[in-house]
């Protein structure tokens, strides 16, 4: 059976590189950018006065008793229309740029006097002023491709004159609960039924990844219910099933997807939980995954494949699972013939971050994985972990 690193390899082989698109940058918040940006100007594009106050040469305030007279006003938006002489000054308002001669500019609060001031402190050459090119210059790089698009960042397009810019558009998922048990969550389950949970968990978990997703609820464990279901989540970039692809009679996932085409790249990896694991690619290049129907199970699936998997959607380059290492708050025994993804809580600050292994009673266990800030990496075997031994986590993403 097939490990979780050589399964995680074929999922990105399986992976074509995205198309970028060129949209108005204020329609592109919360995209991914195609293009590394470099400003076109320098950022202020004058020296411009941080204060309303007067624009000064500082040397003529430079002992106690100077004054200097307001020869003029330059309002935000205006430049002023002639050069700053000795011994005079400017009103100047915040924003305003900065007319020749002066170098500093003095707060208003700190005036005294009327059409000639003078100041409680001599002014130092610079104050008060943002020089040109300071906050960026032409040519300096400011934003790189792989980079989400904020609210801030738009703004910084838009002070550089970007009004459109190269993104990854949005990914499409879909996603389907297989399985006759289930019932909606706002209905009563009758004998032998339970609430759909993993179609609204895989949902959010879409959501929280910025997908536009299609919530297929549910599909019964018949062949025709599943077609048709599966049918309309294909016309996504990526369908996520829960239940119904492990080796039960009513397990008929795999054998819908063979029949429409979808061509199988594993089935079953060696991991626990999560084993029945089945990932292929559609004719139309959706990328599928069915997930053993178990909560844990789903969140792992997820966690380890559909979010690498989109991370590769979204433009970002191959990478490695993000795992970090902790260190173990308590001794562990551990004894599992898998590879396991335990559910753990991690405390305390970066360097001396610790974690908990959760109590856990298999992979239906949806109450120990709510109080999880991630999930450990154990080897498979039998062996003891002392207090304090480095273990491998992965942080729970809200991307
Ligand atoms: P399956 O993978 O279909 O064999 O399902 C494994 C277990 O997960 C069974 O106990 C199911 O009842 C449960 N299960 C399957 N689908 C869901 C779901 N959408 N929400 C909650 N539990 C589920
Ligand atoms: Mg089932």
């Amino acid at each position: 059976m097939l490990s979780v690193e050589a399964a995680l390899e074929r999922v990105h082989e399986s992976i074509l590189a995205p198309t970028p698109c060129i949209l108005a940058a204020r329609d592109a918040v919360g995209q991914i950018l195609a293009e590394s940006i470099a400003s076109e100007a320098d950022s202020p594009p004058f020296d411009k006065s941080l204060m309303d106050g007067i624009a000064v040469r500082s040397q003529d305030l430079n002992r106690a008793g100077c004054r200097v007279s307001i020869v003029g006003t330059i309002p935000a938006g205006q430049v002023a229309d002639r050069p700053l002489g000795t011994g005079e000054a400017m009103w100047i308002m915040t924003g305003a740029p900065i007319p020749t001669g002066a170098d500093a500019v003095v707060p208003r609060e700190q005036l005294k006097g009327g059409q000639e001031v003078s100041v409680h402190s001599p002014p130092r050459p610079g104050d008060h002023i943002l020089r040109r090119g300071e906050q960026m210059q032409k040519g300096e790089s400011v934003l790189q491709a792989g980079e989400r698009l904020t609210p801030a960042r738009l703004a910084l397009l838009l002070e550089m004159g970007r009004t459109k810019v190269s993104v990854y558009r949005s990914i499409r998922a879909a996603v389907l609960a297989s399985g006759s048990e289930l019932v909606d969550p706002n209905t009563n389950p009758g004998p032998g039924c339970i609430r759909n949970t993993n179609g609204p968990m895989l949902r959010s978990l879409f959501q929280q990844s910025q997908c536009h997703v299609d919530d297929l609820g549910i599909g019964a464990d018949r062949e025709d219910a599943l077609r048709e279901k599966i049918c309309q989540g294909l016309h996504a970039d990526i369908l996520v099933v829960s239940g119904g692809v492990s080796v039960g009679d009513f397990d008929l996932v795999p054998k819908v997807l063979d029949e429409l085409l979808v061509r199988n790249v594993f089935h079953g990896v060696a991991m626990r939980p999560g084993k029945p694991i089945w990932f292929g690619i559609a004719p139309g290049g959706c990328l599928v995954f069915g997930l053993p129907g178990n909560p844990l199970s789903v969140v792992v699936g997820f966690e380890l494949f559909v979010r690498s998997a989109l991370r590769q959607l979204k433009g970002h380059p191959r990478s490695a699972l993000p795992f970090v290492r902790l260190s173990l708050d308590s001794e562990f025994r551990f004894q599992g013939g898998r590879e396991t993804f335990w559910p753990a809580r991690a405390s305390g600050e970066c360097s001396g971050a610790q974690v908990e292994l959760l109590p856990w009673k298999g992979s239906g266990d949806l109450r120990a994985f709510a109080r999880a800030t991630g999930l450990v990496r154990l080897v498979a075997g039998d062996y003891v972990l002392p207090a304090g031994s480095g273990v491998e986590f992965l942080p729970l993403e809200g991307d």
